[in-house]
């Protein structure tokens, strides 16, 4: 045993050995020393031993805290050996080496049972201690000086077991407590243990033992971790590569959202401007909403007050109702009696009226010689002749006509006379108006005009058609058919039609002998003036188209216009039925040639087989022959009856005339004489037709 003590000289190590400061590879190399005494079993050196050895590096780090201290130091041999003979026995180091072995230290020898307490009072110490001495050590290692005085002071609590020798007690003495690097805390001094104290010795080196081995564990600890650093690295660098690719994901995501948040961004201003137009508009609209509100409020109120006013005018309609209908049925009443009375004015002036008129000289014949007409008035007329032996072998020539119509007159003043008879046609009565007298005395200026003076015909078209407006405010509604014809010859041609055709004039079915109608004949149905002025122009062409240049057969034919009038009256479930026979004769003129010999013979028969029913008419015969010409066939409903004649006689104002006129004004004389019966009006049933009309008796 005392042969592996430690030997004095070696704490005789040289100071040149000592450094202020650990390098790392010095405490590498302490580390493996410390690693290797950690393995005592098998070791060829006994763990003391190598314990002690390294008391130099423990001598060390007292020594560096001596360095600090201003105690002057002695030689080192000098105090090595003043400490071995200071010395205990070596039983001693045998009872720390049991207290070693007690804490865990293999392989030591047995310690004194004399040494136990003490060494595990100082151990239990040391240990309390130990943490904080490596806590130390550590920090010397990186912090340089100051960790030699933390290690001197550790082992405090020894002088309290044992009193400490001489020389060391001195030693503390003599050491001044600078305190420099306590800041002027109660730093202690560093303990000097002596030489032969291996008992302290030992326990300064079991203490820096404990502390190297704690240190050792932790370094080791520290080692498991550096090992495992290049695992945790991969693994830090593998999460590393995978953090990278998901900043990179990350990033364009972030970018996506970025990009998407810049648009919802926009999208947001966007509706943020519309929402604020929104607004705008809103504001607006409920600015019109109140107004509208406002505008309705009042409507409401002007409502209600016209429902109010609309019942009482409800009220008021139904009383203007019912006396309106009283007023109609009076108007109804009122027109019966106007017709009445108008049909008995007619009927006073005459059923067959004859109108006289002298037609003035053109401005191309103011060179022909006239014959002496005198108006005595208005109706009466007296013609002489220019030629003194004519004058006394006719003598005084006085006519007496309804009407006498002077040069001067004006085809107003001729209407206003026929009007009246439009009248009584609209009022179901059947109208003939004839043109009576030789060619060019004025037959056709007096029926047709011309352009710029129209004259009967067209004046009676405006003037039914105006009629017909008036009475449909009376309930009735009127249809006006028309029908055109020219006899020549005694042959029937209808002027609305280039065909040849038979037309022939026969009576109607289921009606009274004075109905008759002319088979295969155009019947327009007029709407309007102006269509009947075209259905007049179209006439007028046939008409002139038929002549030739050698037979200007218009002058040697019977035109005759027949308008048809047709009333209903829905309410009185009424139908008048009328008509108007407008005759342009054919010229009265007697033949100076045998030339036109057949037409004037038939133009003489019908103008004398005229003469002969009205004079039959006259002398109220029994029979009237009719029959005996087209002309007084075809007007036999418009001639007696019910029937209102009105003949124009046109004379020409020439002496070379005068023969024609006499005989015209002396036929026109004698039809005026004749006395018709009073007319009577046709008036029918609803359901009754013109074909099966009754004449009313
Ligand atoms: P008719 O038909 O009897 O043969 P017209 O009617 O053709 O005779 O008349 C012959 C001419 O005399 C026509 O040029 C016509 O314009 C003219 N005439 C007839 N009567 C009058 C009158 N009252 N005023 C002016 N001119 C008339």
């Amino acid at each position: 045993m005392e042969s592996r003590l430690p030997k004095p000289s070696g704490l005789k190590r040289p100071m040149s050995a000592i450094k202020p400061t650990l390098t790392t590879d010095r405490n590498k190399a302490l580390m493996n020393n410390m690693n290797a005494n950690t393995t005592y079993s098998g070791s060829t050196a006994q763990p003391l031993t190598r314990d002690l050895q390294n008391i130099p590096q423990a001598s060390f780090m007292r020594q560096g805290a001596r360095a600090l201290s201003p105690e002057p130091r002695k030689p080192m041999g000098m105090q090595n050996r003043s400490k071995l003979r200071r010395s205990r026995s070596a039983c001693d180091i045998s009872e720390i080496r049991q207290n070693l072995k007690r804490m865990g230290a293999p392989n030591l020898p047995t310690i004194p049972s004399k040494l136990s307490r003490h060494a595990n009072s100082t151990m239990t110490a040391n240990a309390a201690t130990g943490s904080e001495s490596t806590t130390g050590m550590c920090r010397n290692a990186r912090a340089g000086s100051a960790p030699a005085r933390r290690l001197n002071v550790a082992p405090a609590p020894a002088p309290t077991t044992r009193p400490l020798p001489r020389t060391a007690v001195s030693t503390n003495k003599a050491k001044p407590a600078t305190g420099t690097a306590g800041g002027g805390a109660a730093v202690a001094a560093p303990k000097r243990i002596a030489p032969y104290d291996f008992k302290a010795r030992f326990h300064d080196l079991l203490e820096k033992h404990k502390v190297l081995k704690s240190k050792y564990e932790k370094q080791v600890d520290n080692m498991g971790e550096l090992e495992s650093l290049p695992t945790q690295l991969e693994e830090s660098q593998t999460k590393l590569i995978q953090t990278e690719s998901m900043l990179k994901h990350t990033q364009t995501e972030n970018e996506c959202l970025q990009r998407q948040l810049k648009q919802q961004v926009e999208r947001i201003e966007t509706i943020t401007s519309t929402l604020g137009r929104t607004k705008d508009e809103l504001d607006q609209l409920k600015v019109a909403h109140q107004s509208i509100k406002t505008d309705h409020d009042n409507l409401s109120t002007e409502v209600l007050d016209l429902r109010l006013r609309n019942e009482e005018l409800m009220r008021s309609n139904e009383q203007l109702a019912a006396d309106l209908s009283t007023c109609r049925e009076q108007l109804f009443q009122s027109n019966i009696e106007r017709k009445e009375l108008h049909n008995t004015i007619m009927d006073l002036r005459g059923n067959i009226r004859v109108f006289c008129r002298v037609r003035p000289p053109l401005d191309y014949e103011l060179g022909r010689l006239s014959c002496s007409w005198t108006y005595h008035d208005e109706a009466t007329v007296e013609l002489q002749s220019i030629d003194s032996q004519a004058k006394n072998k006719m003598g005084q020539q006085i006519f007496t006509f309804d009407q006498v119509f002077h040069p001067n007159s004006t085809q107003n003043n001729i209407f206003e006379m026929v009007a009246p008879l439009i009248q009584s046609a609209l009022d179901g009565y059947n109208i003939c108006i004839f043109a009576y007298g030789q060619t060019g005395s004025g037959k056709t200026y007096t029926m047709d005009g011309v352009p710029d003076n129209v004259g009967v015909i067209p004046r009676t078209v405006d003037l039914l058609f105006d009629s017909i407006k008036n009475y449909r405010n009376l309930g009735w509604e009127y249809v006006i058919k028309a029908t055109f014809l020219e006899i020549y010859n005694e042959v029937l041609y209808d002027l609305l039609s280039d065909e040849q055709k038979e037309m022939e004039i026969r009576m109607a079915k289921n009606s009274n002998k004075n109905d008759i109608y002319v088979s295969n004949i155009t019947v327009e149905t007029v709407t309007d003036p102006n269509h009947l002025r075209q259905l007049m122009q179209t006439a007028k062409m046939n008409r002139s188209t038929a002549s030739t240049v050698g037979n200007e057969r218009s002058s040697r034919s019977h035109a005759v216009t027949k308008l048809e009038l047709i009333g209903q009256h829905a309410e009185k479930q009424e139908i008048s039925v009328g008509s108007i026979n407008l005759v342009d004769l054919a010229g009265s003129e007697s033949p100076k040639t045998s030339v036109r010999m057949t037409e004037t013979k038939n133009i003489n028969r019908s103008l004398s087989e005229l003469t002969n029913v009205i004079l039959a008419l006259l002398q109220k015969q029994d029979h009237i022959p009719y029959r005996n010409s087209k002309l007084t066939h075809l007007l036999m409903p418009a001639l007696g009856g019910n029937s209102k004649t009105l003949m124009f006689i046109n004379v020409s104002p020439f002496q070379d005339c005068f023969q024609e006129s006499v005989k015209s004004l002396r036929f026109a004389a004698s039809v005026n004489s004749c006395k018709v019966a009073k007319a009577k009006r046709n008036r029918y049933l609803n359901n009754s037709t013109t074909n099966n009309s009754s004449c009313e008796k």
